[in-house]
């Protein structure tokens, strides 16, 4: 039981370092995270619109007033519920991979608000994408992108704190990185662990991800905030990586079958994992595991997957709406 409980806002883990929730950790309730030491400020991701990321900054202000300016904001990952609220963080450095560069304009803002203005317009996936995103409001939303760019590692400073910056991706994304605070053993994973609820592989390799994980598993760290879900430990990562594990251990005798990834998808017996949130995103996993086992041992880089195509399959997988339990709730 995690010595935090699971409540939207800013949780203090000690030493100047935060996390900030944001339950139950589906679709779009991404969780951020705030480093402080002095004057210094770095911040961990912002949030899936301008509402909440401008909720979440005021929380973080009220609690730690050098947050006023933050210096540095670090995006794990291109996706849109880690980065939408990044224009309300005037003036700091922006900083992720290269690889979160080249990402950052697979989701796109106005073309979301257009799926929710009229999702008939866009058939079956245009109606699951409504549905899992309603609470958001995507309207003034400009793309702002890293002004800073690494690989592999980088070396940060926060007042006197040291922070590391590692690239772990294409994993879960194209451009996945870790923020690491050795001195206090927290990690910021990004979305390379979900927490109490589904992984989903846009990218992969599904293997690449699991060393990841193995990584993680290896390293100095005694508190984990995930992408999304609860303040965590090595245990949650060690959980995700077995889902990793399993769903590719029953996929491969389907692919060598000759199934395709879509059938294996409603095929295969998730077991207990079966009452994970986002069970549907099984359907995901799956394909771009397919991809994996076709181009082995080692697959290039692929494209994206096909967005609409993914949430409409992920959509029939499910059978029905999703269900909402998220907070930051808006009035439209
Ligand atoms: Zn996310």
């Amino acid at each position: 039981m995690s010595r935090w409980k699971y409540t939207k806002g800013l949780h203090d883990l000690g030493n100047g370092c935060w996390g900030y929730l944001v339950p139950d950790g589906s679709w779009g309730w991404s969780n951020a995270g705030l480093i402080a030491d002095g004057d210094a400020t770095l911040l961990v991701d912002t949030l899936f619109d301008l509402k909440c990321t401008g909720e979440m900054l005021s929380d973080m202000r009220n609690a730690v007033p050098a947050s006023e300016k933050i210096g540095v904001l670090v995006n794990t990952h291109a996706d849109g519920d880690h980065t939408f609220g990044n224009q309300l963080v005037k003036g700091a450095r922006i900083i992720g991979t290269e690889g979160t560069v080249s990402d950052f304009r697979r989701f796109d803002p106005a073309l979301l608000l257009a799926v929710q203005q009229d999702p008939a317009k866009f058939g079956r996936p245009g109606k699951f994408i409504a549905e899992c995103f309603r609470p958001f409001d995507f309207s003034g939303i400009e793309l702002t992108e890293p002004t800073e760019t690494f690989r592999d590692r980088m070396t940060l400073k926060v007042g006197d704190k040291r922070v590391e910056l590692i690239e772990v991706g294409p994993a879960h994304s194209l451009g996945d990185a870790l923020i690491y605070v050795p001195e206090d053993k927290v990690l910021y994973t990004g979305d390379i662990l979900f927490s109490a609820g589904t992984p989903i592989a846009w990218y992969g390799p599904i293997a690449r991800w699991i060393d990841v994980c193995n990584m993680v598993l290896g390293m100095d760290v005694d508190i984990i905030v995930a992408g999304h879900g609860p303040i965590s430990t090595k245990e949650d990562v060690r959980k995700m990586r077995d889902y990793l594990l399993d769903v590719t251990e029953k996929a491969r005798p389907l692919y060598e079958q000759g199934m395709d990834f879509l059938n294996a998808a409603y095929k295969i017996d998730l077991g207990g994992y079966r009452d994970w949130n986002d069970a549907e995103r099984v359907v995901v996993t799956m394909r771009t595991l397919f991809d994996d086992f076709e181009n082995a041992p080692e697959r290039p880089v692929h494209v994206p997957l096909p967005f609409f195509e993914m949430m409409k399959d992920m959509r029939d997988h499910m059978g029905k709406p999703p269900v909402h339990h998220g907070y930051c709730d808006h009035d439209h």
